[in-house]
């Protein structure tokens, strides 16, 4: 078979590294062909591949250099590592870019475009980055028919007010700056990207994500142990804008303690503490202003535009530290004023400190809506204001005076040392386990240690969900007279009225364990293949429980 591409890997001619791809040196981002690399060797056999002649359609992207140089110059306002990127392109010269492929699989090449250039295209297909991004365009196409509107995408793709932006990393600048572009500059009518905001490369823990090493942090297991809003928050702090970062467990814990938890969190609980314990959970009224009074709202009002020019400037790390910024000065504010102190001196003072404070938590509630949506629905909630709220509207649109508060809860609860390290662990043993795929020789045991297994068969007398967990089911069973709870990681393919009354087989003698606080004692058999899995059961149902397996 032909090779395309990734099916081709070998050593990179610019920098040495030994498993760089036939298009593209992921180390130092040098684009390529597969007849540049040294000692290339097919992605699929490890055999060396031989040249052969074949033909194919070319994108003419050296005609439109010129073009695409006129239009970047346009936008000095881009970021300086998509910029520089785009320029070494441009020093080196565009050059054309076959846009077919010989590949089993993929997009086959138009027949009728085929016989209009009385051309052969059987068993060519489109290069995926020539009919990916138009896939963008095309996917408009499909929402707008089922919208019952077909015409209404030309709305976004063929009108000048629309924004394109592109969010990407960098190794898929190329892409999204030059050929794209060019392909919509060759058709005519389409708008060109307003922006290509792309990131370099986060790391974790030090190392590059691999998914099929398992060395990554995915997000189903992660929302099962922590909220939403903290990973949002951690990586819009850390965001690899203009050169690689690093996601660490420890960083993350961190931030979210000392950052969320005891910064934006604290004021808002004290602020809402004070309210409910002094003021009978009502906004006090607004008296007499003072000097750090007027310097808190004026804050307030500056801030939606400067946090928006920030967002609008793709600028979400200054964005996260100058909304951290006010929260701090919201609680230095709190100190500051004093209220418990002015509660008995200067009761009025004490109110407008804390009518203050609350207008605070409402407006650090909408500026921060677009890393911690969550929270921000439970501070509404807290405040019963409801879930309409604009982001400019502090000047216009304060809490008033007697309106009645919702109970305060913690925001964010701290995340303790133990959690941190499961994470940690679970990343080190992925790194000392290797490739998923290079699975160690199975091990041969002998007959005694096998029989040290008690195997038994079991029937099910009921089963129901364990709260908080996707994949865990609590079952109790019984084994001949006697009876066990075992908690199953099968929630994802059994539904629990399912399985009463099945008959299933266990392992008796596993020691007991603890899986999300519930006991278990023993384990369920199943089999599993392309992530469908299965409970092994028995052929004779009225074989009774208890049953020993040999
Ligand atoms: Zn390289």
């Amino acid at each position: 078979m032909f090779l395309a591409d990734r099916f081709v890997i070998g050593t990179c001619p610019s920098c040495g590294y030994e498993n760089a791809y036939g298009d593209q040196c992921e180390k130092c981002g040098k684009s390529l062909s597969p007849s540049e690399l040294i000692n290339r060797r097919s992605a699929i056999t490890n055999a060396t591949p031989v040249l052969k002649e074949t033909t194919h359609w070319y994108l003419p992207l050296a005609q439109f250099q010129k073009q695409l140089e006129e239009w970047i110059g346009t936008h000095p306002e881009w970021k300086p590592n998509v910029l520089g990127q785009i320029r070494s392109w441009f020093n080196e010269g565009l050059a054309d870019r076959a846009v077919t492929r010989d590949l089993p699989w993929g997009v086959p090449v138009p027949e009728d475009i085929a016989k209009k250039y009385g051309v052969d295209a059987s068993g060519k297909v489109l290069y995926v980055w020539f009919d990916a991004p138009i896939g963008y365009i095309s996917a408009t196409k499909e929402w707008a028919l089922k919208k019952g509107n077909p015409g209404l995408w030309k709305e976004y793709w063929q009108q000048k007010d629309t924004r394109l932006v592109h969010f990407i990393g960098k190794d898929n600048i190329v892409f999204h700056c030059l050929i794209f572009p060019a392909i919509l500059m060759a058709y005519g009518e389409y708008v060109l990207p307003e922006n290509v905001p792309a990131n370099e490369f986060l790391n974790l823990e030090g190392n590059k994500l691999s998914t099929s090493r398992n060395y990554a942090v995915w997000l189903d297991d992660y929302l099962q142990r922590f909220e939403p809003d903290s990973l949002r928050y951690v990586l819009a702090s850390i965001l690899p804008e203009n050169r690689d970062s690093d996601f660490s467990w420890k960083d993350f814990q961190a931030r979210h303690n000392n950052e969320l938890a005891d910064i934006y969190g604290n004021f808002i609980n004290r602020t809402l503490t004070f309210a409910h314990k002094y003021f009978e959970s009502k906004v006090p009224p607004l008296n007499e202003l003072n000097e750090l009074d007027k310097e808190l709202i004026d804050r307030l009002e500056r801030a939606p535009e400067r946090l928006g020019g920030l967002i609008d400037k793709y600028q979400f790390k200054a964005y996260v530290r100058e909304l951290m910024d006010l929260a701090r000065f919201a609680n230095k504010y709190f100190n500051d004023k004093e209220p418990w102190s002015t509660r008995k001196s200067d009761p009025e003072s004490c109110a407008t400190t804390v009518n203050l404070c609350l207008q605070t938590v409402a407006a650090l509630s909408v500026l921060s809506e677009p890393i911690l949506p969550f929270t921000s629905r439970r501070i509404w909630k807290i405040l019963q204001i409801g879930e309409q709220r604009v982001w400019d509207e502090f000047a216009q649109n304060r809490i008033p005076a007697g309106h009645v508060l919702g109970k305060a809860e913690i925001l964010f609860k701290k995340i303790e040392d133990e959690a941190i390290e499961t994470e940690i662990k679970r990343l080190q043993k992925a790194l000392e386990g290797g490739s998923r795929n290079e699975k160690p020789q199975d091990e041969l045991i002998d007959y005694e240690t096998f029989q040290k297994i008690k195997l038994r068969v079991a029937e099910v007398i009921k089963a129901e969900p364990i709260p908080k967990s996707k994949k865990l089911l609590k079952l109790q069973i019984r084994l001949g007279e006697e009876t066990r709870q075992i908690v199953a990681g099968i929630a994802e393919h059994y539904k629990p009225e399912h399985l009463v009354g099945k008959k299933i087989i266990v392992v008796a003698n596993l020691k007991p364990a603890k899986l999300f606080g519930t006991e278990s004692n023993g384990m369920l058999l199943a089999a599993s293949a392309d992530q469908k899995l299965t409970l092994l059961t028995v052929m004779d149902d009225d074989l009774p429980s208890g049953s020993e397996i040999h």
